[in-house]
């Protein structure tokens, strides 16, 4: 048997470490929460403690690994393995070279690559995109990220491709977190949705979501939260929500329009949690702005669910 390989997905939230064998099959995890203070350093030293757990519960040491993919997010430089501008990390602005660090830590083979792109490239060869020669993955978390398939291939671009998340649906719209203005994160990034609702909340605005945040003892609105709320009822995070899916509809059927590709895979943290219905939703908002609108895209859900990102890290080092 060949030796097994370590897969990461560095999340704003989580980080996910896995252990996979050659059939791609998940032999161990752990989960271990993103650190919210400190810097780059101690966001890698939490990583390998995530990798060292995975590897005891796959009954494996980190040095016997054939090696260990990393996707993260921030301006990743894939042939050095450093990382910069990863704005939903702790003081993380300028590069770090997580690779080394990493390797150093694991005493093993480390590779890194953007967390959307290692997601979407796993949709490719393992998941729900395997059917199609060109989608668009739209990935649906803290961040709205997007990867593209274009004839059968990754398309990088000039490193940047993809960023769907940027496009604009309204101009002179809301401010996005890139700085910008009327991106379809402003309007559908649960970053921006959890920035808009406590903008509400400081008016006078009434919502159950940061009341069920502290149930849940998380100190952020994440997915579950997001999904708890609407479940209730809540008027605010329904409203919220529906806004994300106009938005989202608008900037995908938008990008179909471009790139006339076969299917839409939604994953990331909200898409996943949400799942079909609103895959379904998105896929009602976009058909108005479709320009060929008697054949729509096929829209799927990510296949792969939470552990994608961290499979599809695994595939960044070497298959026997
Ligand atoms: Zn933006």
């Amino acid at each position: 048997m060949t030796p097994a390989r370590a897969g990461v997905d560095l999340g704003a939230t989580k980080i996910l470490a896995v252990v996979v064998g050659d059939d791609h099959a998940v032999r161990g995890e752990a989960k271990l929460p993103t650190p919210t203070q400190g810097g780059p350093e101690d966001v890698a030293a939490e990583i390998a403690n995530a990798v060292h757990q995975a590897c005891e519960a796959a009954g494996v040491k980190a040095g016997e690994l054939r090696g260990v993919g990393v996707g993260s997010p921030g301006a990743v430089d894939a042939e050095t393995g450093t990382v910069a501008h990863a704005r939903n990390l702790p003081d993380w602005d300028a590069p770090f070279p997580l690779a080394q660090a990493l390797g150093t830590a694991l005493g093993a083979t480390v590779r890194v690559d953007n967390d959307v792109k290692v997601a979407v490239t796993a949709e490719k060869e393992l998941g729900a995109g395997r059917p199609f020669r060109s989608f668009l993955g739209v990935w649906w978390g803290t961040g709205v990220g997007g990867g593209l398939v274009l004839d059968g291939r990754l398309w990088r671009g000039r490193g940047a491709a993809g960023e769907i998340g940027h496009v604009v649906v309204k101009r002179d719209g809301a401010r996005c977190p890139c700085g910008r203005r009327g991106c379809l994160e402003a309007y559908a990034g649960r970053g921006a949705m959890e920035a808009h609702a406590r903008k509400l909340v400081k008016r006078g605005r009434k919502t159950d979501l940061f009341e069920l945040m502290e149930k849940r003892k998380r100190d952020r609105l994440t997915s579950g939260v997001w999904a708890d709320a609407l479940e209730r009822g809540d008027e605010m995070a329904t409203a919220l929500i529906d806004r994300a899916v106009t938005a989202l509809g608008a900037g995908i059927g938008s990008a179909v329009n471009l790139l006339d590709v076969e299917a839409v895979i939604v994953g990331g943290g909200l898409g996943t949690r949400l799942g079909q219905p609103f895959v379904e939703r998105i896929a009602e908002a976009s058909r108005p702005h479709l320009f060929v609108d008697e054949r729509p895209p096929v829209m799927l859900p990510a296949a792969l669910g939470d552990l994608g990102g961290a499979i599809g890290a695994a595939l960044l080092v070497g298959r026997a």
